[in-house]
């Protein structure tokens, strides 16, 4: 058991929970260190540090905002082995992965730091001077998912702080601890009441919703969780992001070399042990390379080494927690009776919750596997015969997150990529996530930007001042 004392960060103070509660290892399937628990009563402490603190943070200098946003960056990548290290230790993934998600949360946080909102003139004729400007919108919470928690709170983190919000973070109930780590650096950076964290085991979810001195909701998590945030946000006309589910699809055209592109879409799929939101989850491939293309992502299926992410060498670690476990679990088994499993399909016969990488062919569209997000590592492979079919069965989907499609006439591909309904789309080559570039989902896969500007002002309202001298009296 891991002897750190983990703490919240409410009003500036490292704070203890009313309670505590087990944090899993998920390689081990045991508890290996503890985490503080929020009640209402600390929840309504920090949003209240919160909303003291704001007011001073707007009017402070942005250059000063930005330094302190550096600062946080500066520090985050002083310590990027300790985070990584926690971080494979709370959500599994290889620590070679987790160094990449440190470094993309230091990367991200410079990236905003250096950001800024001016503001518009949008008429100055006849002494009448209208000008937009971009002020911040005050509290703003943050809630994030276990699969990326680090950063996932960078993404908002960074522009809320640069544009001189308030924020009062939440992680997932089974990831929190790098969050309260990041906490503990940025008390000795940020003034008191500036980021605030609390932690829960899906109580507060609600209260921080409905809470009306929160601005904004930041929210990333699943579809389903986010009509929630969405409903009890009205009550107040609270702002939200949500960066919610996708089914994405990947779609092979004939003029590639099946063997090259199948080890692209195995990564795409697998990366993470497939616990991604813009995870390939479906690939459609074209007849006649069907079966060559199913075997190639078998043998590097085959090939993959599973086992605990801490361990040198490891290609997929486990699957986050229990529920996300038997989720994956059951959808392969119905899987199973509908189509045929040519590699993985059962679990690791060791504690913890591993799935060696699995890949299913010969479903239909209609299969679980297909239609809902299964957030693990399996792949399910369709075959398709004409392209504008399988672009009706890409779109076919209530989700439109991301989507890559592969092709050697890059014209034709970006024509194909042109018609998926999706708010990225990716050609030969996958997850080219940057800070700079806004990342939207569309149909009920989100609301609202993140990251680029576009994500930058999601943290502000327009403030317009329309003004004209008095004429002679
Ligand atoms: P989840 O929706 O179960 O939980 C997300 C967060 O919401 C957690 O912090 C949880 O405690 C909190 N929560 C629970 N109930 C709540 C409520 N009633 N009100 C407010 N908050 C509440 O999601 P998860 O299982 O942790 O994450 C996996 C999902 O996240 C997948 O669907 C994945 O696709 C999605 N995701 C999306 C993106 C994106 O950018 N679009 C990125 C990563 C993950």
């Amino acid at each position: 058991m891991m002897d750190h004392d983990f703490r919240m960060l409410i009003d500036g103070e490292l704070t203890p929970g009313v309670s505590q509660f087990d944090v899993v290892n998920p390689a081990t399937g045991k508890a290996f260190a503890q985490c503080p628990k929020a009640d209402e009563a600390l929840l309504e402490r920090a949003v209240a540090a919160a909303k003291r603190a704001q007011p001073g943070w707007a009017a402070t200098p942005v250059e000063t905002r930005a330094a302190l946003v550096n600062q946080l960056a500066d520090a985050l990548e002083a310590r990027i082995g300790e985070f990584a290290s926690l971080l494979t230790s709370e959500q599994g993934k290889p620590l070679d992965q987790a160094g990449y998600e440190i470094m993309g949360s230091v990367f991200t946080l410079r990236a905003f730091a250096a950001m800024r909102v001016e503001p518009k003139v949008l008429k100055d004729e006849g002494g009448n001077r209208v000008v937009e400007h971009r002020t911040p919108l005050g509290v703003v919470a943050s809630i994030t998912p276990w699969n990326f928690p680090v950063i996932l709170l960078m993404n908002k983190l960074g522009p809320a702080l640069v544009t001189g919000n308030c924020m009062v973070a939440k992680p997932a109930p089974t990831t929190p601890l790098t969050t309260l780590l990041f906490g503990e650096m940025a008390q000795a950076i940020l003034p008191p009441g500036v980021l605030n964290i609390v932690c829960d085991q899906n109580e507060l979810g609600a209260l921080i919703t409905g809470h009306p001195d929160i601005a904004k909701v930041a929210f990333t998590g699943s579809t389903a969780t986010g009509k929630k945030v969405m409903a009890s946000s009205a009550g107040t006309v609270k702002r939200v992001t949500l960066e919610l589910g996708g089914n994405d699809a990947a779609i092979v055209l004939d003029d590639v070399d099946a063997r090259q592109v199948a080890q692209k879409v195995y990564q795409g799929a697998m990366t993470n042990a497939g616990q991604i939101c813009i995870a390939i989850k479906r690939a459609y491939v074209p007849a006649p390379m069907y079966d060559e293309f199913c075997d190639e992502l078998a043998k590097l299926a085959k090939a993959a080494i599973v086992d605990d992410g801490s361990k040198q060498g490891t290609t997929i670690g486990p699957i986050q927690n229990q529920m996300q476990f038997d989720k994956v679990k059951a959808l392969i088994d119905d899987a199973r009776t509908r189509g045929t499993v040519l590699a993985g399909g059962d679990a690791l016969d060791r504690p913890g919750y591993f799935m060696p990488p699995t890949i299913v062919r010969d479903l239909d569209d209609d299969a679980p596997l297909v239609r809902e997000e299964q957030f693990g590592p399996v792949l399910p492979v369709l075959k398709y015969d004409d392209i504008d079919d399988v672009i009706a069965r890409a779109n076919g989907s209530d989700y439109g997150l991301g989507g890559t499609v592969w092709g050697k006439d890059l014209a034709r591909a970006t024509d194909v990529a042109m018609r998926i309904d999706s708010g990225t789309v990716w050609v030969n080559q996958h997850m080219a996530i940057d800070a700079n570039i806004p990342f939207r989902g569309v149909k009920q896969s989100g609301l609202g930007a993140e990251l680029g500007e576009a994500g930058l002002l999601e943290y502000t309202q327009a403030h317009i001042v329309n003004a004209i001298a008095l004429e002679d009296a």
